[in-house]
């Protein structure tokens, strides 16, 4: 797939596998669409049969921490160590290692940055959110998610919020006609070129 001749979106589901994972590859499959699941170590270790289900049908699987820390409140010790549980349980489990890093709560400085480079992965946000964690209401996330949905967006949602799975069926579809191909972020970003230890989108006061 070629995101530069192709009206390319990215959805991203984090903190999981969510206890409704499955349903929710269930209509990825059905669509032919696919996502990027930035996963909680703790989560992998919890329903490895859904990281496992994610990497076989070809989605992205990125690490989003063991816990769920703020990175910005760790010593650089524990950070590597929130990484590097994550990336092994995630190899051991679903049988492939994760190229991207989406800190908990997106919250990124240098320090982080420069740990990043150091497992070779860029840090990867997003470009708007569903507010699907806030609303948890099905017709507000679909409104939420075509408001804010472009061409080459990042779409933060999650796959524990029960409504965003159940609503998916439809807003697949929708995004699908209006000329959306779901992709994962790396298919998305291949373009970019992105290094280890950037971050796209760089946050405002960010310089390259
Ligand atoms: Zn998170």
């Amino acid at each position: 797939m070629d995101c530069t001749q192709v009206k390319c979106l990215a959805l991203t589901f984090d903190d999981g596998p969510g206890k409704y994972a499955d349903k929710l590859l269930d209509t990825l499959k059905k669509h032919n669409a696919k996502a990027t699941f930035f996963l909680e170590g703790q989560y992998v270790k919890q329903r490895p049969s859904f990281a496992k289900r994610m990497a076989k049908e070809g989605h992205e699987i990125g690490n989003h921490s063991y816990k769920h820390p703020n990175f910005i409140d760790l010593e650089p010790g524990a950070i590597r160590n929130e990484i590097k549980k994550t990336q092994d349980l995630i190899y051991k489990t679903a049988g492939v290692t994760p190229k991207l890093l989406r800190p908990p709560y997106g919250m990124a400085d240098i320090q982080v940055s420069d740990i990043a480079a150091e497992f070779e992965m860029p840090i990867v946000l997003w470009t708007a959110g569903s507010r699907d964690w806030a609303t948890k209401n099905e017709a507000e996330i679909k409104k939420q998610t075509l408001a804010v949905a472009q061409r080459d967006g990042i779409i933060l949602m999650h796959d524990w919020v029960k409504q965003t799975v159940d609503v998916m069926p439809s807003l697949v579809q929708l995004l699908q006609s209006r000329g959306y191909t779901l992709v994962t972020v790396s298919t998305l970003l291949k373009s970019q070129n992105l290094q280890p230890g950037d971050i796209y989108p760089l946050p405002e006061g960010w310089e390259k």
